[in-house]
């Protein structure tokens, strides 16, 4: 182990990407209260340097934490001091991500056609903004191209735009990668982009949403971040954007949304993976998606994917009051999960974020909400924990098509009741 590390320290220094040996994902299973917040406190502890895969919420909800290794018998140490039970979900974060670097790298030639692009791994920010110029050249009576910003590091901001023509039709928004490290959630949207474009004409479903409908989707909504993940630190969260006054790095930009910012469900330090920013919209990433929707004032449903947990959600989150539609909303998030788990049998658990994860504020679509969106939902894709944000990449097809089901149903409901 010591020599590996070493080893390790020393080709992080060279190519500049952070190594995760020995690190290990812990879930840790808080019996009650009083034991939660032990766990709240040891997330306090920056020193540790603990990344928290899942949050401390309730009593019998798994908490997942990636400990480095300097960490790991401290934690470990206080976990069983205090009776705190834990398993080892990940017994060595690194030796995951050399195996997701050299399933990638077996694949590199660059894809000259959508039909023989590689779906089934992992690819970076230039083969995917490579794949949506070749998805559009093909499909120039659907499909096109606009940018709706340009991110903190100055990369334009892309969003695929599906039309079958027609004045601001009412539009579907789908959105994946806000959080750039959920990596299945970027490839799933460039299977979804694929799909549209093959199914059009085919299906009889998403033929009559696009003949009265028009979607929408951004693929890398987090574009710094995601480019981050792969030059630097796999394990990036946040935006790249640099805060007055502090050495960390970035602001968590399903936090910095102007819906209950500032409210608790978000962090106000700037190290924390929950940083909400220093005022609502302060991210580029988040503005220019405001203003887009605000500017087309037509979008009817708005859907933001992220991973991992399996599951469906709806406004809101940083209040335990109900939402007005939430009892269609709770009925259309049954029929989603129905469909996505006839494919594999693949388990959603739905409902408000506040009650099905924790409170959450500043979130993405509790402000789509706000802004009378009826139909906002968060998926949390694929899996449970085994994996984690680092899910094989044979699981991404499977992961996308039992999605697009899910998908399907939120869009015809929409279709089928216009508001
Ligand atoms: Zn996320």
């Amino acid at each position: 182990m010591q020599g590996l590390l070493i080893l390790s320290v020393l080709l992080g220094a060279v190519f500049g990407t952070e190594d995760f040996v020995g690190h290990q994902v812990l879930r840790v299973s808080a019996a009650n209260e009083a034991q939660v917040q032990m766990v709240k406190e040891l997330e306090d502890l920056e020193h540790l340097q603990l990344d928290f895969w899942r949050d401390p919420s309730r009593p019998g909800t798994p908490i997942d934490v990636r400990v480095p290794f300097s960490s790991l018998q401290a934690v470990k140490i206080f976990l069983e001091s205090h009776g705190i039970s834990y398993t080892i979900m990940i017994e060595d974060v690194q030796s995951l991500l050399d195996k997701e670097k050299r399933q990638m790298s077996s694949f590199q030639a660059r894809a000259q056609s959508t039909d023989t692009f590689n779906y089934a791994t992992y690819h970076t920010l230039e083969e995917i903004y490579n794949f949506m110029d070749l998805l559009v050249a093909e499909n120039p009576q659907l499909a096109s191209k606009i940018q709706i910003g340009n991110s903190y590091e100055g990369r334009p901001i892309y969003i695929l735009k599906f039309s079958t023509g027609g004045d601001n039709r009412p539009a579907i928004w789908i959105d994946t990668g806000i959080h750039s490290r959920e990596w299945v959630t970027q490839a799933s949207g460039v299977w979804f982009a694929k799909k549209i474009t093959q199914d059009y004409g085919q299906d009889p479903t998403l033929t009559a949403i696009l003949d009265s409908m028009d979607i929408f989707l951004e693929i890398v909504t987090n574009p710094d971040g995601f480019a981050f993940t792969h030059s630097s630190n796999r394990m990036w969260r946040k935006t790249r954007s640099k805060t007055a006054g502090s050495i960390c790095v970035g602001v968590d930009p399903n936090r910095n949304w102007d819906a209950g910012f500032g409210k608790p469900g978000a962090s106000s330090n700037p190290c924390s993976d929950t940083y909400r920013g220093k005022f609502a919209n302060s991210e580029v990433e988040v503005r220019s998606i405001v203003d887009f929707v605000k500017t087309h004032g037509n979008i009817k449903a708005f859907i933001s994917i992220h991973s991992y947990s399996q599951l469906l959600l709806y406004p809101y989150g940083y209040t335990s009051q109900p939402a007005p539609d939430e009892e269609e909303l709770d009925q259309l998030s049954k029929s989603a999960v129905t469909a996505l788990a006839s494919l594999y049998g693949t388990k959603f658990k739905y409902g408000s974020i506040i009650k099905a994860i924790y409170q959450a504020s500043g979130s993405t679509v509790d402000w789509t909400y706000s802004q009378g969106i009826k139909y906002s939902f968060t998926f949390e894709l694929r899996d449970t924990g085994r994996y984690g944000f680092l899910l094989p990449a044979s699981q991404i097809i499977p992961t996308a098509q039992e999605t697009w089901l899910a998908l399907l149903t939120i869009m015809e409901h929409t279709l089928n009741h216009p508001y």
